[in-house]
């Protein structure tokens, strides 16, 4: 169908695995959407590229030592360089009406609450935001009376499957997990495993560190902390099922006993997609599922023993709100310095447990308490990978 408005949009972390598939999804229609920000951390070609290939009116490159570079790569065109942490809130609260908040790890949470701030509807990938903030962030939204689009698969698949229903008549959600490349190594094979082996997932092609958290299983973890904040659930009530085709994408179940699924094809344009026409549907350019070539689906339960990290979420959410915080910013070091070859693949885990065991703090009750909170977990954490080493 036709679009009734065009769609001014922003893309935070416009050069990232989630940001050129909304790039590609955007240039597809380009009657549809009108691009305003790209942003990126330090990629200052593709950045320029994009920026002057959709007509972008502002490019941020959050590296500030890199701005002269952007300026020069966008010279002649209609486009503004901009660079650092405050040009980055102007890219997520200027003039679009819709946000892609596309930033990895918890860069991203000041930047989302900035576009949640000005009002903007807000597609969610950024699953880091919602995990170190996600009260004050829901709180700040439902004030700023903001739509969060959930751009996450299973976190799209569960607001698909609950239409515009509330949460009253949910018996739980079951989030799925594709199990990452090691679902069936062995404690000891895992222990061994390189960065290489970790990045090489089975079904989604995504940036680095989610491909690492998936191998861990953190991911499923933190999108468990996600569906907490996103839907207002708690931990029992949110269940994990390994499922290594990744075609039901999660599931909603009712309180009379059924349940609802959404499925497809393992490509992250199409909960982009589903956020980007939101309300409304648009096409994609995606493979069609065919479930008599997939022809059986899978299912299994997670193994605790096997993937500590979904353990040590599931202990970080049940918690007070300090702990999602160390959990997430010891994890994003201990990734950093496994994907460095400085730990190994089991250090990660165990650096976690080490962080939430060893940081102490109360309950943030602000963004910037989250902030130094993190800063402080990861001080703790780099001084722990430093004697690993
Ligand atoms: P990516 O590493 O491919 O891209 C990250 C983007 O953020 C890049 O544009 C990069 O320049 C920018 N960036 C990185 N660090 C930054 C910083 N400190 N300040 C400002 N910008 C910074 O990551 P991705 O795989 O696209 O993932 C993005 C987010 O979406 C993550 O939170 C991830 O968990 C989530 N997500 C990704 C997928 C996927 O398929 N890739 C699926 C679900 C959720
Ligand atoms: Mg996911």
């Amino acid at each position: 169908g036709e679009f009734a408005v065009t769609r001014r949009i922003s893309i935070l972390g416009a050069t990232g695995s989630v940001g050129t598939s909304t790039l590609d999804l955007v240039e597809r229609h380009p009657d549809r959407f009108r691009v305003e920000a790209l942003t990126a951390r330090r990629n200052v070609a593709d950045l320029a590229e994009a920026a002057r290939r959709t007509d972008a009116r502002l490019a941020v490159i959050a590296d500030e030592a890199l701005l002269p570079d952007l300026e020069e790569a966008l010279s002649g065109s209609s486009c503004r360089a901009a660079a650092g942490e405050d040009a980055l809130a102007e890219a997520a609260s200027g003039d679009a009406d819709w946000v892609m908040a596309a930033i990895v790890g918890c860069a991203g949470l000041a930047p989302a609450m900035a576009a949640i701030d000005a009002g903007k509807t807000l597609a969610l990938a950024n699953k880091e935001s919602l995990v170190t903030a996600g009260q004050l962030m829901m709180d700040r939204a439902s004030e700023r009376q903001v739509d969060i689009l959930p751009v996450d698969s299973e976190h799209n698949a569960i607001f698909q499957c609950l239409g515009n229903r509330s949460c009253d008549d949910v018996a739980r959600l079951i989030l799925t997990a594709s199990g990452g490349p090691f679902r069936t190594s062995t404690a000891d094979e895992m222990s061994g495993m390189t960065p290489e082996q970790a990045v090489d997932h089975p079904n989604w092609s995504m940036g680095a560190k989610i491909s690492v958290d998936s191998a861990t299983m953190m991911n499923k973890g933190l999108e468990l902390i996600e569906a907490h904040h996103l839907y207002g659930l708690p931990s029992e009530q949110i269940h994990i099922v390994v499922h290594p085709q990744s075609i039901v994408h999660s599931l909603v179940e009712f309180i009379d006993g059924s349940q609802l699924a959404q499925l497809g094809p393992s490509d992250m344009r199409i909960p982009i997609a589903h956020a980007l026409a939101w309300p409304e549907r648009m096409e994609t350019p995606c493979e069609r599922l065919d479930l008599t070539k997939v022809a059986r689906l899978d299912f299994e339960a997670p193994d605790e023993n096997r993937f500590p990290a979904l353990r040590l979420a599931r202990q970080a959410l049940e918690a007070d709100t300090s702990r999602p915080v160390v959990l997430n910013a010891a994890n994003e070091e201990a990734v950093a310095a496994f994907l460095e070859g400085r730990i190994g693949f089991a250090d990660i885990a165990r650096l976690v447990e080490e962080a939430l065991d060893g940081v102490e703090a109360s309950a943030p009750a602000s963004i910037d308490d989250v902030i130094a909170l993190d800063q402080e977990a990861r001080h703790f954490a780099r001084d722990k990978i430093g004697e690993m080493v």
